[in-house]
């Protein structure tokens, strides 16, 4: 379930081991949200059976999944498949529950930093006569990298990359002290 990279990445991977795999999208088609080289994999895999605007409405089991229903946008026609395995790429949450009221956070929950941040938030609250660093948060020396960064590529390199960078400024909040 899911049109992005990740739902992809995985359709592509299982397509290799599975007898057959199904790929349900709430959305018109993959062109918005997945890399083209992925769409041409799923494509050319006899197995991979891709369904745009359909949502998935039940999962049905006893001791396990053994079936989904789905309800196609448009028409609204119910479709039932037989499948014990389901994975859901549809987006993640930031686990920063606990910084609420402590650091800015954007509308998804996603921690706000440099010029990410709201001026008028940090009128009254930032003591600092310079302004918030990159990766700086709206706390003075308290920084966020990766994913969990409003605005953040969600991949590997930058995450590492923000972490690197981040070692310098620290460096440079230090020598403020
Ligand atoms: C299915 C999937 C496929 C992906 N494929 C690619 C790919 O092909 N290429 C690519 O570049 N990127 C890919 N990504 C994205 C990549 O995994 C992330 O961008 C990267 O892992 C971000 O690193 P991070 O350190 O910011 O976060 P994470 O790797 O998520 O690490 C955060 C860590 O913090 C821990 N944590 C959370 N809350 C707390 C807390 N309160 N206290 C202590 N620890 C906590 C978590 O348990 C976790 O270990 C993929 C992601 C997914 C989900």
């Amino acid at each position: 379930m899911g049109g992005g990279n990740s739902a992809g990445q995985a359709a592509v991977f299982l397509a290799e081991i599975a007898s057959r795999v199904h790929v349900f999208v709430r959305g018109d088609g993959l062109t918005d949200s997945m890399s083209r080289y992925l769409i041409q994999r799923l494509s050319d895999s006899p197995v991979v059976d891709v369904r745009t605007r359909t949502r998935i409405e039940a999962l049905n089991g006893q001791d396990w999944l053994e079936g989904i229903r789905c309800r196609a946008v448009d028409t609204g026609a119910e479709e039932s498949f037989a499948l014990r395995h389901l994975f859901l790429m549809t987006g993640a949450d930031p686990h920063t529950d606990w910084l609420k009221g402590c650091v800015q956070l954007d509308d998804k929950a996603f921690v706000r930093t440099g010029a990410d941040l709201r001026r008028d938030e940090l009128e009254g609250r930032w003591p600092l006569a310079r302004a918030p660093y990159l990766l700086e948060t709206s706390i003075p020396g308290v920084f966020a990298v990766g994913d969990a960064r409003s605005g953040s590529l969600k991949r590997v390199a930058s995450a590492v990359g923000e972490g690197s960078i981040c070692v310098q400024l620290v460096h440079r909040v230090l020598q403020e002290l």
